[in-house]
């Protein structure tokens, strides 16, 4: 048997999970991303052959309770988390990765950018039940200690391995920019040029040594090590649009057909593929971007940052991008990558980061329910019943945030003989006053 091989309790041995589904097996991860999806381990199997359905499940992140990701499952966020020089202290980072995973991360992606990050990384492969990605080109200058210029595609390659052996379950790779890109950056005059931080450093990397991308030139390379660990590919999206002058230009959709061809390349080597999306799109193109990348990529599920449908609203951006990250996932993206209100501003602090979140869930559960996923709606028609009811403890074990909820209630009571109602109509409360005039009631409002 070869090393890298898992083994299933028939003795059938497997790679990675697209591996076993093409060849039948039902792994454990498998059986649970199918109960939690309510559907069958048959119909999930089939979604992971085709590449439709994601379960990013490193062989190494023993804490993993593994999830799905495709546009035909509920939608999952992704909170980006990690040390950096203001916050370097792995046990505080730790505590918000576990508070991130307490109010519905299904994943977090460790941006560390400070000192050496890989203890906070295998931390978080050895503790953390979400799944975890990485940028390993991020990781490369602050591995080696070196300036960008002076790394190699070997240090890349060594860097993708390292995130691989520590347990990550995806690591965004920019494959998809070229040295062509760097003449089709020029020629087009985009507004806000190339806004995503890894492909800048790709981008400049490729600039400053004359050097193709390493992440394409030796993409075969990178899919044995992923293929060993089944590390899933998020290919990264350079490209995507930094301001709604630039969605769906040239740049950026040139890019999209370079990443359906590194999908299905791939996919050839069993590795599983997410596809990254934009960024800064109108609302009235964010559901044709999602078809385009649907049938470019071959249903790839779509992992989009935002999309972001204004350029203004700095402050307040997790609510531009839970609009369009509700309209997308509702046309097809799998995966919401959280936007907080310090976006474009600074570091998010501990409240950005919550308020981030709960956009983020919003958006895609107002998806899931739109898309029809099995039991979506169940939790709405159960708050449905407990505001019906007057049942407060019901209502807040219901919502998304309970001590939010909780507290606006508690600090601003309705008189003492209207307890039951809330401030909002006190004695006018239309509930109150229906279930009265339903069941024969008098409605004692003076
Ligand atoms: S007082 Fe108004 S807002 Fe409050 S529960 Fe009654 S109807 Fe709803």
């Amino acid at each position: 048997m070869n090393t890298n091989e898992s083994t299933v309790s028939t003795g059938a041995t497997y790679t990675t999970q697209m591996d076993a589904a093409r060849k039948g097996i039902i792994t454990p991860e498998m059986k649970i991303v199918a109960q939690k999806e309510k559907m069958t381990e048959e119909e999930l199997r089939a979604l992971v052959a085709c590449g439709k359905v994601v379960i990013p499940a490193n062989k190494n992140h023993k804490s993993l309770d593994p999830e799905g990701v495709g546009s035909m499952l509920r939608t999952k966020i992704n909170v980006n988390l990690g040390v950096s020089r203001d916050c370097k202290d792995y046990d505080v980072e730790m505590k918000k990765v576990m508070a991130a995973v307490d109010l519905g991360a299904e994943s977090i992606m460790d941006l560390s950018s400070h000192g050496n990050t890989q203890p906070f990384r295998q931390k978080l492969t050895s503790e953390c039940p979400a799944m975890i990605g990485t940028v390993p080109v991020y990781d490369s200058v602050i591995h080696y200690q070196r300036d960008l210029n002076t790394l190699t595609a070997k240090d890349f390659l060594d860097v993708v391995e390292l995130h691989a052996k520590d347990g990550v379950d995806f690591v965004t790779l920019h494959c998809g920019i070229t040295r062509k890109t760097i003449d089709q950056i020029k020629k087009h005059k985009r507004k806000m040029n190339i806004v995503s931080r890894g492909g800048s450093l790709v981008f400049a990397w490729m600039s400053m040594t004359g050097e193709e991308n390493p992440f394409y030139e030796f993409y075969d390379e990178i899919l044995d090590i992923c293929e060993k660990y089944d590390v899933t590919i998020s290919l990264g999206d350079a490209c995507r649009p930094g301001c709604l002058a630039d969605a769906t230009d040239v740049c950026q959709i040139e890019e999209l057909v370079r990443l359906g061809e590194l999908t299905k390349r791939a996919w050839d080597h069993n590795v599983q593929v997410i596809v990254e999306g934009p960024g800064h799109v109108p609302l009235n193109q964010v559901a044709a971007n999602m078809q385009v990348q649907q049938q470019i990529c071959m249903g790839a599920p779509f992992y989009v940052l935002g999309p972001l449908v204004t350029d203004i609203a700095p402050g307040y951006d997790h609510i531009t991008a839970a609009i369009g990250g509700a309209v997308a996932a509702m046309s097809g993206a799998a995966f919401l990558c959280y936007v907080t209100p310090a976006e474009h501003l600074a570091l998010p602090n501990v409240e950005d980061t919550k308020q981030g979140i709960i956009a983020s869930k919003i958006a895609a559960h107002a998806a899931d329910i739109a898309k029809g996923v099995p039991g979506a709606r169940d939790i709405d028609d159960k708050m449905a019943d407990a505001r019906k009811n007057l049942d407060w403890d019901a209502q807040f074990a219901c919502a998304l945030d309970p001590e939010t909820a909780k507290a606006i209630r508690q600090s601003r009571m309705p008189e003492e003989d209207h307890s039951d109602t809330c401030s909002m109509c006190g004695k006018f409360c239309a509930v109150r006053s229906m279930n009265k005039a339903l069941s024969g009631e008098n409605i004692d409002i003076l």
